[in-house]
């Protein structure tokens, strides 16, 4: 069971290629594919980097910094056991223009929030019979 503080998630269905990005937060680190190559950073993950076509990629732990680049507040209770409003966002990482992840914005409120806003990464550990998940959130840095 999980721990009550702990909300419901439907949870990602991990494979070879996405793993170390949901696991990575087991050491505390955003994970995400690079090219070795030219250093791009591939998220969602590919096989193939899109500037050179190389195949050596592999994942690196990014800072997890990140800028939110547009959010939405959502009042809706789309999914039975996720508690409404909850906040989703669109948020841009530090080590590269245009490198996106869509999560949700927790510890502010919603009236706080605004885009350019920076906020960092912290992981929600869900145990899981396939295999540990650590979804990553984001939470405003608060000038730490
Ligand atoms: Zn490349």
């Amino acid at each position: 069971m999980p721990e009550p503080s702990v909300p419901f998630r439907i949870l990602p269905e991990l494979s070879d290629r996405n793993r170390h990005f949901w696991q990575g937060g087991e050491q505390g680190h955003l994970t995400i594919l690079r090219c070795q190559e030219c250093g791009y950073y591939l998220h969602p993950p590919t096989p193939t980097c899109p500037h050179d076509q190389s195949k050596d990629v592999a994942p690196e732990a990014v800072s997890g910094r990140a800028t939110v680049a547009s959010f939405t507040i959502n009042h809706q209770a789309w999914i039975p056991g996720v508690e409404v409003p909850y906040l989703i966002a669109i948020v841009e990482i530090d080590e590269q223009p245009e490198l996106r992840l869509t999560t949700n914005l927790v510890n502010c409120e919603a009236e706080d929030v605004h885009v350019g806003m920076p906020v960092q990464v912290l992981f929600e550990h869900h145990e899981d019979a396939n295999g540990d998940v650590w979804i990553p959130l984001f939470e405003p840095t608060g000038g730490k």
